[in-house]
């Protein structure tokens, strides 16, 4: 049987963050990782959307229930709720455009402002996205700056091209299993 119709030992919510047009959502991360299978309920009744994804890990299924923003980062607005019993998060920037990247710290402050748990039942990726620009000459983020900033907040660090697929999985299987590891 496959994995998506088995019941599942642990449901974890994991959101996504990071500036517009990095990458997130449609035809990029969210719907690589997921392959585009929204829940229909979610966008109209509480403005945001999620993705659900299952994976097994030793035996158990980790179902990873992935949150995106629809769009309101644009304004800045992601509400609590959005954030309301995640534990996990992946931010993203684009590899090229330095500004995207300027901007994590904000949204790793806006998590930690968010997000009330005790330090280490909380796990961060840092996701440098659009990888396959780089071969065009339009890298702007060097890969040692991020991994710096990725151990100043204690986050884990991947690049990944939702275009060519390149990382996407590794990406969410990495962090759904690190938050298994603090579950099981
Ligand atoms: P969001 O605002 O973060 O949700 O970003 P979107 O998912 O809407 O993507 C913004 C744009 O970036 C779209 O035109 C995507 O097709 C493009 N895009 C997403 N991922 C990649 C990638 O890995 N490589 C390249 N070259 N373009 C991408
Ligand atoms: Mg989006």
């Amino acid at each position: 049987m496959a994995v998506d119709q088995r019941e599942y030992d642990y449901l974890v919510k994991v959101v996504l963050i990071g500036d517009s047009g990095v990458g997130k959502s449609n035809r990029a991360l969210l719907s690589r990782f997921t392959r585009g299978e929204f829940n229909p309920e979610s966008k109209s009744t509480i403005g945001v959307e999620f993705a659900t994804r299952s994976i097994e890990i030793d035996g158990k299924v980790v179902k990873g229930q992935i949150w995106d923003t629809a769009g309101q980062e644009r304004f800045r607005a992601l509400t609590s709720a959005y954030y309301r019993g995640a534990v996990g998060a992946v931010v993203v920037y684009d590899i090229s455009k330095h500004a995207s990247f300027d901007n994590v710290p904000r949204w790793v402050n806006e998590l930690q402002d968010n997000i009330k748990t005790a330090e280490g039942s909380f796990k961060l990726l840092l996701v440098g996205n659009k990888s396959d620009l780089a071969a065009a000459g339009q890298r702007a983020v060097r890969v040692e700056e991020a991994e710096q900033l990725a151990e100043e907040h204690n986050m884990s660090f991947m690049e990944t091209s939702a275009l060519d697929a390149t990382g996407v999985e590794e990406a969410f299987q990495s962090i759904l299993s690190d938050i298994f590891n603090i579950l099981s």
